[in-house]
């Protein structure tokens, strides 16, 4: 099974860090795909939060950059819950967790869905991760890495 680190930024507050350990069971639970603990030092994903609410953060209630490419396979990315529009907007606790497991999915490698089901459907806020988006990861890590 794929699995990633992952780094809760001592910047987010205990409620964000429960948003996103919510979102990381719920990806681990599909038995696809696994997340596991790293350290400050050592991680691939790193997990915060920001105030930002202007410019490209504008509406946006989660946002993923990813960095390193390595064999097809995004290596490093930091993912960001933009706490002020989540208030801005009335997110309750359950659509903040939808957002982190959208953005856990673009991590993953996963685009957004055209499915109004997915969790991976842009501007997603009310699907948690379905069984499509549970076999999507499935097959994103059934085959080697190559070219088909
Ligand atoms: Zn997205």
């Amino acid at each position: 099974m794929a699995t990633r680190s992952s780094d809760l930024c001592h910047s987010a507050s205990s409620y964000e860090r429960h948003v996103y350990q919510a979102a990381i069971q719920a990806w681990n639970a599909t038995g696809h795909f696994k997340f596991v603990p790293g350290t400050t030092a050592h991680h691939q994903i790193t997990l915060g939060t920001s105030n930002a609410t202007s410019g490209q953060y504008y509406r946006l209630a989660g946002i993923t950059f990813s960095t390193g490419y390595t064999n097809g396979y995004y290596t490093k990315a930091q993912v960001y819950l933009l706490t002020r529009n989540f208030v801005r907007y009335h997110y309750s606790y359950t659509d903040q967790v939808h957002v982190a497991e959208h953005e856990l999915g673009h991590t993953i490698g996963l685009e957004h869905s055209r499915d109004r089901h997915s969790v991976m459907l842009a501007d997603n806020r009310y699907n948690g991760i379905s069984a499509a988006d549970s076999a999507a990861v499935h097959l994103r890590y059934r085959l080697p890495v190559g070219r088909l």
